[in-house]
């Protein structure tokens, strides 16, 4: 099958390029990310491969079924980019890669968690210039202390079981609790509990309109004082002047993210000479207490592969008219 990739980038061509030895569908790679202006690319491909920041609303959707497409294959898992109730409407099928490697997101997470905890990005940089003062580093033993995990699927429960296994208390909050986060020796706590507990609080829900600025000026004053906020997950679960508020007055003791609000327009692009706009983020990053990743928590080797090969089996699927194992629907 002819499948438009878009916001390709070298890792994504070098695995893509190797799990479609097993499929022979002809790839044309788009460095540039699918929106309104790029969709005319697609024309002619019966499938669009796209990943976080492309946009697939309702315009962009209509515009590709004008050009043939039938199928939009996310090699993601969050789907809050495309217009799940359009697609539906134009015969779009829509799959996505679940169950890729929650441990890669997972143990990202726990990295920003250490890193901003034991203020690692501070010593990297100190250390490098010959800077051994131990002013300003002093971080807490996470043994003992109070882990809350918002959204305890895959991911969520992954990360709860490394920090159970740090001997922290790990207490969750999702709209469907599952048992197999209590059998790790978790519990599930109600949203007062989390914020009057909670030393660290790690963000694993989808971005949904429920969910949206799930962490606002609200919960942020009610956070325990000092408490680190960890963000793998999507950028508009946080309100991120909220968050530079909180951060100034101290209430947020720091925050470690991978995900930010505004993204789609900087993330994954070298802007290093470029003069930034964007005055929240360059806020955010003046903090000595932030830590930003560019989106990277699913860039793992086994990750990456587990993605590239279940896109092209779904639109193997999709060709052979097979039922679609990993289909998303607006229902
Ligand atoms: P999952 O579907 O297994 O788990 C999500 C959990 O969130 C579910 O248990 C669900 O019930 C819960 N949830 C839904 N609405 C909620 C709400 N209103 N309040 C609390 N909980 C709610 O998904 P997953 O595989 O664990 O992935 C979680 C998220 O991680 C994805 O949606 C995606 O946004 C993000 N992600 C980020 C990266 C990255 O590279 N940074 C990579 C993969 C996934």
């Amino acid at each position: 099958m002819d499948i438009a990739v878009f916001s390709a980038k070298p890792y994504d061509r070098e695995y893509l390029n190797a799990a479609n030895a097993a499929h022979h569908h002809r790839l044309q790679y788009f460095d540039v990310p699918l929106d309104v202006d790029t969709v005319g690319l697609a024309a002619g491909h019966g499938a669009v491969c796209i990943f976080v920041n492309d946009r697939a609303d309702a315009a962009v959707l209509q515009a590709l079924g004008r050009g043939g497409t039938k199928l939009v294959a996310l090699r993601c898992t969050g789907f809050n980019n495309v217009d799940l109730k359009a697609a539906e409407d134009l015969g779009i099928k829509v799959v996505r890669v679940v169950d890729y490697s929650p441990n890669s997101v997972a143990e990202h997470a726990v990295a920003l968690l250490m890193a901003i905890n034991r203020k690692i990005h501070r010593a990297y940089n100190r250390t490098r210039d010959f800077n051994f003062s131990l002013d300003s580093l002093m971080g807490f033993d996470l043994c003992g202390k109070t882990v809350a995990v918002i959204g305890t699927g895959k991911i969520g429960r992954v990360f709860s079981k490394i920090m159970v296994g740090f001997g922290c208390d790990v207490i969750g909050y999702d709209r469907f609790p599952s048992p197999e986060f209590e059998a790790l020796g978790a519990r599930y706590a109600l949203p007062g509990e989390i914020a009057e507990r909670a030393d660290v609080i790690s963000l694993h829900c989808p971005l949904t309109p429920d969910t949206y600025h799930i962490i606002d000026a609200d919960t942020l004053s009610r956070a325990k004082p000092g408490a680190l906020l960890i963000n793998t997950s999507r950028g508009g679960l946080i309100d991120t002047e909220a968050v530079i508020a909180a951060l100034r007055s101290g209430q947020l003791g720091g925050l470690a993210i991978d995900v930010y609000e505004q993204e789609a327009n900087l993330f994954f692009r070298d802007l290093s000479d470029t003069i930034i706009t964007d005055d929240i983020l360059q806020r955010l990053i003046t903090f000595p207490n932030v830590i930003v990743t560019g989106h990277q928590a699913f860039l793992t080797r086994e990750a990456v592969t587990t993605i590239c090969a279940t896109t092209l089996q779904s639109v193997t699927e999709f060709e052979t008219g097979r039922a679609l194992s990993n289909q998303i629907s607006a229902n």
